[in-house]
């Protein structure tokens, strides 16, 4: 434990139901939850703690995010240190030293082709960042006639009204209206017949990238702004790219002036082997999203990556002028920046950006084992990332997710995300061989409990 969490009161042990009451929880069933809370008190390493003082295996990096595993000395005190010396400074107009640090240092560890970062709050800020970016510049170009976005069935790209209408999760778009107009979505890669217990990336599926050809040619190239994909996409329940896939959208882009934005919320900061996923896959974007990992999800931040050119397509008018009129309060915060500085610090000194090279192996053979548990319908992964589907309950999708899921909390000790019948898993890039078979054994025992 770090001084300053030995300081710290701890939760209660019960949390009274007035307050249970009070709080409107985000993609929550809130009143199942409050009917059998699941809390979380305090966190360490690999672990969390509940307010009994239960331990528990973090297989999920918190929410995709705590990449450099929980409650950091370094980070920590990166963070108490701005608390108390800069708590904050505005960014619109004015400057402090650790933003443009930090800009730089994130330029560095991408390298070229990319040469300018912009900073907001979280993965959904950065994707509607990035797509207004994506606007500005066609229209300082002179094509201000390319309005129209493409996204992907079951994507995820956060919850601002340019995520949720680029994105392609039904149940996050119903409620809220036409959105934006003009955007159609690729179809989704995945594939029960042909790719189920793919390991890495499916052998089937590039084919589908040509749909971008059919949906281009019903608009005309010359509407279309940008392409926004995942290259991994993660909260639909880690849905692997197929081999060429990435390739082909890169070139149908490129071959038609359209910007190819990848979403790298998730895939950025050692999730999938490389600093970021476009390295992985060898596919350098126009523009790119990151949040979560960016500091270990220890403070709120997101930023845009883009590409040489970009930046300066906007740099023209009169030098008085602001060349973007975007931006948000908290834009390189204080305390994200030096949080985040301290994260890059961890990443480099304990080589974690690189380090699933070493365990993608042992992570796939571990998760691939669990082939043949009952339900199991298929199993995937890539980096350290990783899915075991359930099949459904007859009249009840979910439910045996939502089963899994409590019975790996509450008698294995085990946190993992579900998403329907999918169980998700992406821990902490210091997790060890043995926690990772610690994982598998956990959801395994979970798994034969459920029917
Ligand atoms: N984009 C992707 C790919 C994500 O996975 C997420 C969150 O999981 C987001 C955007 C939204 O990020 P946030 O919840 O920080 O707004």
């Amino acid at each position: 434990m770090n001084d300053i969490a030995r300081g710290a009161t701890f939760a209660p042990e019960h949390t009274a139901q007035q307050e249970l009451d009070a709080l409107w929880m985000p993609f929550t069933a809130n009143r199942q939850f409050k009917d059998r809370p699941r809390m979380l008190a305090r966190a360490e390493g690999m672990h969390y703690y509940t307010p009994e003082g239960r331990q528990v295996l973090d297989g999920s990096a918190g929410l995709w995010c705590v990449n450099a595993g929980h409650c950091r000395k370094p980070i920590v005190e990166a963070i108490a240190q701005a608390a108390g010396s800069l708590d904050f400074a505005p960014t619109f107009n004015m400057g402090h030293p650790m933003a443009f640090e930090l800009a730089q240092r994130l330029i560095d560890l991408a390298g070229a082709p990319f040469n300018h970062v912009f900073f907001c709050n979280s993965g959904s800020e950065a994707v509607d960042s990035a797509l207004k970016i994506a606007l500005g510049y066609h229209r300082l170009r002179g094509e201000g006639q390319r309005t129209r976005f493409i996204g992907r069935e079951r994507g995820y790209h956060g919850v601002g009204f340019g995520g949720v209408s680029v994105g392609g999760i039904v149940g996050n778009r119903k409620m809220f209206g036409t959105m934006l107009p003009g955007v159609d979505h690729l179809p989704q890669t995945w594939n029960l017949k042909e790719t189920a217990f793919s390991r890495g990336q499916p052998a089937w599926g590039e084919h589908l990238a040509d749909e971008l050809e059919r949906i281009i040619a019903l608009h005309d190239a010359s509407t279309i702004a940008a392409v926004i994909v995942e290259p991994v996409a993660g909260s639909a329940g880690v849905l692997v790219p197929p081999k060429g896939y990435l390739q082909k959208l890169r070139a149908i882009t490129e071959k038609h002036g359209i910007l190819l934005i990848f979403d790298e919320v998730i895939t950025g900061f050692g999730r999938v082997g490389q600093p970021f996923g476009w390295q992985r896959f060898g596919v350098a974007p126009d523009l790119y999203t990151v949040a979560k990992g960016i500091n270990s999800g220890t403070v709120p931040m997101g930023a845009v990556f883009a590409r040489a050119g970009i930046y300066e397509t906007f740099m023209q008018g009169p030098a008085g002028a602001i060349e973007f009129a975007h931006g948000y309060t908290y834009s390189a915060h204080p305390l994200a920046c030096a949080a985040a500085l301290a994260t890059l610090d961890v990443y480099r000194d304990e080589g974690l950006l690189t380090r699933v090279g070493e365990l993608e192996q042992h992570w796939e053979d571990a998760l691939h084992s669990l082939k043949g548990v009952r339900n199991v319908i298929d199993i995937r992964n890539i980096g350290l990332m990783g899915a075991v589907e359930l099949a459904p309950r007859d009249g009840a999708p979910g439910a045996r997710g939502y089963d899994a899921h409590c019975k790996a909390f509450f008698e294995e000790d085990l946190l993992v995300r579900y998403t329907g019948d999918i169980i998700a898993m992406s821990p902490p890039l210091i997790v060890s061989r043995n926690q990772i078979d610690e994982i598998v054994a956990r959801l395994r025992r979970a798994l034969e409990k459920i029917d």
